[in-house]
């Protein structure tokens, strides 16, 4: 625990599909930078946005996460989102992390640049920053000055921006390299490399 004993938790949400570099080097930068104690990855179940694909079974997308981050004692995964019936707001999963940890614990909810405006104009999005601090990792492509625009000093107010090795690595370009026999070696843990032959995913078209 850090020096306080307060305990300070990470929440990284995201349908993993699959995981990969990009999420394991940004959890780890902002778990040592904010001084973490656990980073929590929690595989979405059926996204409240629909996507514009057929997300991989829950299944294998939690398997694959479990085995990516088993060598890191600060990693663990939860299956609060895709054991829950229907579709799983953050607002819902925050507040069982919250009631979980306690109202001391520092929660900080981990996101790429992309996804934290997409996030912060989801609903309850004002319950939400009230729950929880957002950590909004930098990501090839994606501009962080945006949110400087497009979000309002109070939410503002609840980020931290934070500075990661940019890692232009996507699961969307993963599932396609599968499709046409292109390594994924080195984009994502050898382990799920074995996972994603064995099971034979991402072979069909999007
Ligand atoms: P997809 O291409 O299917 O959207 P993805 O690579 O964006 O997959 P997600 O599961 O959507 O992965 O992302 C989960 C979280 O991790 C999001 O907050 C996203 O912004 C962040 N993230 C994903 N890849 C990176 C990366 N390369 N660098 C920094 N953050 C990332
Ligand atoms: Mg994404």
């Amino acid at each position: 625990m850090s020096e306080n004993q307060q305990l300070r938790i990470g929440i990284m949400g995201g349908t993993f599909d699959p995981i990969h570099f990009g999420h394991l080097i940004t959890a780890e930068e902002v778990r040592v930078q904010f001084e973490l104690d656990q980073v929590i990855f929690v595989p979405c179940g059926v996204p409240p946005h629909k996507k514009k694909y057929d997300l991989t079974d829950a299944r294998h997308r939690h398997l694959m996460v479990e085995l990516a981050v088993a060598d890191n004692p600060h990693f663990t995964t939860s299956r609060m989102e895709i054991d829950r019936d229907g579709p799983a707001y953050t607002i819902d999963t925050m507040r069982t992390f919250r009631e979980r940890f306690g109202d001391a614990c520092q929660l900080y909810f981990i996101t790429g640049a992309d996804a934290i405006l997409e996030m912060l104009t989801w609903r309850d999005n004002e319950s939400l920053i009230e729950l929880c601090r957002f950590v909004a990792a930098t990501r090839p492509g994606y501009e962080l000055s945006e949110l400087d625009r497009r979000l309002g000093p109070r939410h503002r107010a609840r980020i931290d921006p934070v500075s990661v090795p940019g890692i232009e690595i996507s699961s969307t370009d993963i599932r396609r390299r599968v499709r046409q026999g292109k390594p994924i070696q080195y984009l994502t843990p050898s382990a799920t490399v074995s996972y994603i032959r064995k099971h034979a995913l991402y072979q069909q078209p999007e």
